[in-house]
């Protein structure tokens, strides 16, 4: 058992599970719709040869992308609905962004309680010879 190291675990731990509980309200606190997708510009070209966009200077409008059975689909945004869209979006996105923190987060405490663990297991011991506490050296 190294009680030096296993000190550095036991801070660790507990600072990333104070990191853990810190991003709960991120989720707790969303209480608006959120929708699954994103709002991008749709670029595009109408077919008429002399119009700008011949020459390269598309034609912009909104476009809402999202996933459907595996698939990316994409469609147009009525304008009324354009401002609510994206602030929805907007919303889920900075949901999944703090899961992907907190994945990123418990995988960090997980690693460092196994470590903890490594740091107190002892080799194993041979019960029935006299079990003898490591010398001051060893715990260092
Ligand atoms: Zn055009």
């Amino acid at each position: 058992m190294h009680k030096a190291v296993s000190s550095v675990y036991r801070k660790r731990i507990d600072e990333t599970f104070r990191k853990l509980q810190a991003l709960l309200p991120r989720f707790l606190e969303v209480r608006q719709e959120m929708v699954h997708g994103w709002v991008g510009t749709n670029r595009r070209k109408c077919g008429n040869p002399r119009c700008r966009c011949a020459q390269g200077e598309l034609h912009e409008s909104p476009s809402f992308g999202t996933r459907e059975g595996g698939r990316y689909v994409h469609r147009g945004i009525a304008p009324e609905n354009l401002e609510r869209l994206r602030t929805a979006t907007g919303r889920w996105r900075e949901y999944r962004e703090a899961r992907a923190k907190l994945v990123k987060t418990f995988e960090r405490l997980l690693r460092d309680i196994d470590a903890l663990e490594q740091c107190l297991c002892v080799g194993c011991p041979d019960p029935l010879s006299p079990w003898k506490n490591p010398t001051e050296e060893e715990q260092a």
